[in-house]
């Protein structure tokens, strides 16, 4: 419980790239990584005799993300030109949607946390605008770098309501904002990559009243960890300066990750009149009710569906989180219990077993070499008592390194099941035999010692024996316990 006297008041302007095959105004491709000025174009390097040409791609995803926010579509928006002089930004200005963005209103709702409630935020708009370039200034040298690949290339910019009130609640709604736009398959949304990034607008004011305080623009917020450290230290320097007396003069700032301090960039009188104007070269962007229509009948399942999907079939919490972060993990999942099982167990195999071994080898679920088919005879012959858990996790190591099935590799390997009823009778006998004070222990009523039989039959047949059989075996073998 937070008792301090302010309330923090967080709203976040968040950047999106999208990932269209061109960029936002010319047919020039562009590939994150490439080598520097290899993704540009005369228009990209605004030539003289240059024009812009609207990206439908662009257009559509935008209106993809309005339809998963339920944002208002607008019929009718513009584009205008945002002026300012800098190398990044070779026309001299940045082309936007000022004062008519494409969609207005429209919420996220956050998933609950620990500790922390389910929660609608609400956006402002959205609007769709051209990135900027990227400048690398040399350390210790007198020189920058410029390299335009990302000039051009297209944004949605999505504005919220002042309604998230901590750091950890702002890392939640750009976490959900991320798995919204990666299931719509609009963006990459990759904060290391600045496919996603954030500015952070932070106010105080004391709890219980309702007027905002004066914000301060935390710019350029490129991973989870920095977005809340960057907000928490925000919080930390108008308390003291509020605590002390003071007041909050409006300004923007810039993290120092190495500080763990926000550090004043500029104040309002300092900021840049870019005299906005609607860009004559384009015209109005018209968005009709059809095409509107068209998209929101391709709508994929969403995360929220998605997440109440999976915690019907009974999965915990963390291991819905875990599968809805990723819909490739999600697809995965969905693909392996379409062909049956129990749902708690699928998931476990696929969020323990095979994502530590991906992870360990830096591989993406997509580049799996073990399918949901193999994954689902794997857990299949587990649940039918065919193999023990041991076997499984021996040929589930198996499966991972070579192109084979289970039943396969059992074949191959030669992992009979042992399930001769003489041989296991035999097996059972001989065990209970040799722990007499477990079984004493176990008639005055301790049966959870029973899992300490199985343990020793299957060392004994080496992983092989039929653990239902097994199962029955001990039910007839062992005294009857107490109570
Ligand atoms: P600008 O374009 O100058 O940054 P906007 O009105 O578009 O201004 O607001 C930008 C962001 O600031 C929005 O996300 C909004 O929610 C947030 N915001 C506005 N007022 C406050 C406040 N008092 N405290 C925190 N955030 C605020
Ligand atoms: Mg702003």
């Amino acid at each position: 419980m937070n008792t301090s006297r302010w309330e923090t008041v967080i709203g976040l302007e968040v950047h999106c790239q999208l990932k269209t095959k061109s960029k936002l105004f010319s047919a020039c491709g562009f590939v994150f990584g490439a080598e520097p000025n290899t993704q540009t174009d005369p228009y990209t390097w605004a030539h003289p005799g240059t024009l812009p040409v609207p990206n439908r791609e662009a257009v559509r995803f935008a209106i993809r993300l309005a339809l998963a926010t339920s944002s208002d579509i607008q019929q009718r928006s513009r584009f205008a030109r945002k002026h300012y002089f800098y190398p990044d930004l070779p026309k001299g200005y940045q082309i936007t949607q000022s004062d008519h963005p494409y969609c207005l209103g429209g919420h996220v709702v956050i998933p609950p946390g620990v500790r922390r409630p389910a929660k609608t935020v609400r956006l402002v708009r959205i609007h769709i605008e051209e990135d900027a370039g990227k400048n690398t200034h040399l350390a210790g040298k007198d020189i920058s770098l410029v390299d335009y690949n990302r000039a051009g290339v297209p944004l949605l910019e999505i504005v919220s309501e002042p309604d998230i009130r901590s750091a950890q609640e702002a890392s939640a709604y750009m976490r959900e904002l991320r798995a919204i736009v990666r299931y719509l398959a609009i963006s990459h949304a990759n904060m290391e990559e600045g496919t996603l990034r954030c500015d952070a607008n932070v106010s105080l004011r004391v709890r219980g009243t309702q007027a905002y305080g004066t914000r301060c623009e935390i710019k350029n917020l490129n991973s989870f960890k920095f977005l809340e450290a960057a907000i928490n230290a925000e919080v930390r320097r108008q308390t003291a300066l509020l605590d002390d007396g003071g007041s909050v003069v409006q300004c923007t700032m810039s993290y120092d990750t190495m500080k763990d301090c926000t550090r004043v960039m500029r104040t309002k009188e300092e900021a840049a009149d870019y005299r906005y104007f609607p860009d004559p070269d384009l015209p109005p962007l018209n968005i009709d009710n059809a095409w509107i229509a068209d998209e929101r009948s391709r709508l994929p399942e969403l995360p929220a569906a998605r997440r109440k999907r999976y915690a019907a079939m009974g999965l915990r919490d963390y291991d819905v989180d875990v599968l809805v972060g990723d819909p490739a993990l999600a697809t995965f999942f969905d693909r392996t219990i379409a062909l049956g099982g129990d749902a708690k167990k699928v998931c476990n195999w696929i969020t323990v077993e095979l994502l530590a071994r991906l992870k360990a080898d830096r591989k993406r679920i997509e580049r799996s070499p073990v399918s949901p088919a193999r994954m689902h005879e794997l857990v299949a012959l587990v649940e039918s008592g065919t193999i023990s858990g041991r076997v499984a996790k021996e040929l589930f190591d198996k499966i991972y390194r070579e192109d084979l099935t289970p039943s396969e590799v059992m074949a191959r390997d030669g992992y009979q099941q042992m399930s001769d009823p003489n041989l296991l009778e035999e097996l059972v006998t001989k065990v209970l035999a040799n722990h007499p004070g477990q079984v004493e222990q176990y008639r005055r009523g301790k049966t959870k010692i029973r899992g300490f039989f199985v343990g020793q039959v299957m060392k004994r047949s080496e992983g092989q024996a039929n653990p239902g059989m097994v199962n029955q075996l001990l039910d007839a073998l062992l005294p009857k316990p107490e109570n």
